[in-house]
Order: C-alpha cells, then sequence, then structure tokens
C-alpha cells in the first residue's frame, strides 16, 4: 500500500469512525492499541484525530490535542528544538521518519516517547498530512540508561584497584602510553617514582595478610596525598608496589615529591617488628624525569626505574635512588 493510499484509507476511516458496522471494529482495534495513532492536516497544522489512549498515558484529555502547538509545547525544552526542526525539515522533505523525546505529562512528569510518522502527499506531490504513531518508550530508555550507567561502573572498576582504591596497572600502563605520546619537547618533561614497601613479606608473616592489606590501604592513602597535580596519577603497579606518574614534572620536582612520600609514609608510624631497616613500616623508591627520545617505548622507562628502585633496595632501603644519583 502506498503513502496515497494510506491516506485515503485513513481519511476514510476517519471519517465514517462513527458510522458504525466494520469500522466500528477497525476504530475499536486501532484505540485499543498501546501505540496511540495520530494525523495531523500539514495546511492547518491542526490534529484531525488523535487516539483516546493519550489521556491516560499523558494525562492531557484527547480534545485537547488541537493544533502542532499542542504537541509542541507539550514535550521536555531539551528534546523540543530537535524533535521541532527535525519533524518539519523531514517532512518538507516529504520522507517518512521517527524520533525519540519526552512529552510532558499533565502532571510535570515526563514520559518517553517513539513517534513515528508517515508524510501523506495529495495528487500534485505536496504533503497533505502527516500520520504516525506514538509508542511508549520508556521501559527501553530505563534499560538503556541502567545499560549506560552499568558500562560506565564496569569501565571505572576495570581500571580501579579493587584493595586500595587507587588506579590499577591497567590504568598505568594506559596513562602511561597516553603521556608517553604527549611529550614532545624539553619543556614537557616526565617523571616517575616507583615505591616498593620495605620488607613487607615480612610483615605479612607476623601480622598476617589481613593486617598486610590494612597496611597497603594506608601506604595508598599516603601516597596519594602527595600527588598535587592534576595530571599526577598513583597507581599500585602490583603487590607492594607503587607508581606515581607526574607529567610536566622536573627531576629536582620529583625527587622532592619521592622524599615526600617516604615523610607520609613515615609519619603513619605503622608498626613494623621483623622489619631489619626500622621500627615502622618503610619503603624504597626509584625515580627518573626524561623526555621521551625517539625509539624509546615506555617499558625501558618503566624497566630503568626499576633499576634505581633496585639501587635503592641493595643501598639500604628506606631511601630515595634517583637516575642523577648513579
Ligand atoms: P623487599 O624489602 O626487598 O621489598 O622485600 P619484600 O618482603 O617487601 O618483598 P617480596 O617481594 O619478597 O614480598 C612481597 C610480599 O607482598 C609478598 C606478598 O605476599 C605480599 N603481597 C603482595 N600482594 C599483597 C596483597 O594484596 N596483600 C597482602 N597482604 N600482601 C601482599
Ligand atoms: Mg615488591
Ligand atoms: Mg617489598
Amino acid at each position: 500500500m502506498n503513502m496515497q493510499t494510506l491516506n485515503n484509507e485513513f481519511s476514510a476511516l476517519n471519517a465514517r469512525f462513527d458510522s458504525g458496522g466494520d469500522l466500528a471494529v477497525y476504530k475499536t482495534l486501532l484505540e485499543s492499541t498501546n501505540a496511540i495513532p495520530w494525523k495531523i492536516d500539514w495546511a492547518t497544522m491542526q490534529f484531525s484525530y488523535i487516539g483516546p489512549q493519550i489521556e491516560p498515558l499523558l494525562g492531557w484529555a484527547q480534545d485537547s490535542w488541537k493544533t502542532v502547538e499542542d504537541w509542541s509545547s507539550r514535550m521536555h525544552e531539551d528534546d523540543r528544538e530537535f524533535a521541532v526542526n527535525y519533524c518539519v525539515s523531514q517532512s518538507v522533505a516529504g520522507l517518512d521518519h521517527e524520533m525519540d523525546y519526552r512529552a510532558l505529562t499533565k502532571d510535570n512528569g515526563y514520559v518517553w516517547i517513539r513517534d513515528v510518522i508517515h508524510v501523506v502527499r495529495n495528487d500534485a506531490g505536496e504533503v497533505d498530512c502527516l500520520i504516525g504513531f506514538m509508542f511508549d518508550i520508556s521501559e527501553r530508555k530505563k534499560i538503556e540508561q541502567e545499560l549506560v550507567s552499568l558500562q560506565e561502573k564496569l569501565e571505572r572498576l576495570s581500571y580501579e584497584d579493587g584493595l586500595t582504591g587507587l588506579s590499577n596497572r591497567r590504568m598505568f600502563d594506559k596513562y602511561l602510553a597516553d603521556e608517553w605520546a604527549n611529550v614532545g619537547d624539553a619543556t614537557k618533561p616526565l617523571s616517575l617514582i616507583m615505591l616498593d614497601i620495605d620488607h613487607f613479606k615480612q610483615y605479612n608473616d607476623f601480622y598476617g595478610h589481613l593486617q598486610g592489606d590494612e597496611c597497603l590501604k594506608s601506604v595508598a592513602a599516603a601516597l596519594k596525598t602527595v600527588a598535587k597535580n592534576d595530571r599526577d596519577i598513583v597507581a599500585r603497579f602490583g603487590g607492594e608496589e607503587f607508581v606515581l606518574l607526574l607529567p610536566g614534572t622536573n627531576d629536582a620536582e620529583a625527587v622532592a615529591v619521592a622524599n615526600e612520600c617516604l615523610n607520609q609514609i613515615a609519619a603513619l608510624k605503622l608498626p613494623h617488628e621483623k622489619s631489619a631497616t626500622s621500627p615502622h613500616v618503610t619503603a624504597s623508591v626509584g625515580v627518573k624525569t626524561i623526555v621521551p627520545p625517539a625509539g624509546m617505548v615506555p617499558s625501558d622507562f618503566v624497566k630503568s626505574v626499576d633499576k634505581l628502585l633496585y639501587t635503592a633496595k641493595n643501598t639500604g632501603r628506606n631511601t630515595v635512588v634517583s637516575s642523577g644519583a648513579i
């Protein structure tokens, strides 16, 4: 059935709806579906029909739908401009279309509607009327929105360390790769601090694994207070190793931040009876600043800082070793 025929059928139905017989059956069918049928006369921009289902859905009486203004004004203001412009442009172009918008209810709520619109032309090819169906898609929109927020939550969790709430290794790797691509000149150095808790195996053995977890959480919280710039990132690299990536921080500043990490951990005064280094929990740190040279990959940088950390372990622990120091 083409649009013209459909229009003729619709007009005929419209005119004869109240005349009884088979048409009464069609009318009953049309008005008992969940989709709300409507028709707008293009020349007058008046509703010539809207299904009675509109009233239970939105609260506005069936006979209150008189002109297109009644339609556009009963629409969420954030959706109105797009919906009206889209409908007009498609209709003028003679294109059937559909769109989603929030229709306002009489009691100041809204209902998500999908409006499916057929453009009907007369014999001269001019737009004669629009006929359509409004579908209540609130339930679908609600599920879509729940899915989006679940996806966002999953995305967040996949970048977060479950124990400490810091960024995890995955996030660090991604962030490092991004920053690596960003730094291109000597005015934008990139600093990396790697920190490893001293004698943590003994800590676990003596205080128990759960207490070990608490220790990791306290150290993580202390490190978070040290990273002050917006683009700094503190991450759990794995086990009892942490990293701070400090974009735009020069070598002197980075060494100061590394020392501050040790100060903050010392300030926690977490007892560590089995440490050969100190009566309290301590850590060792490697720190280095570079402007990534061409051909160098991020993992080379991480490896070189890890070497500095290894040196810190071998030179007594509870200390900072920077690339300038060796
Ligand atoms: P060093 O001073 O040379 O760094 O020695 P260490 O004992 O700290 O290093 P080692 O690598 O031998 O031990 C690290 C320990 O960290 C072993 C492991 O059981 C513990 N560990 C790793 N992840 C966790 C965790 O999530 N929770 C707890 N409680 N312990 C962890
Ligand atoms: Mg370790
Ligand atoms: Mg350790």
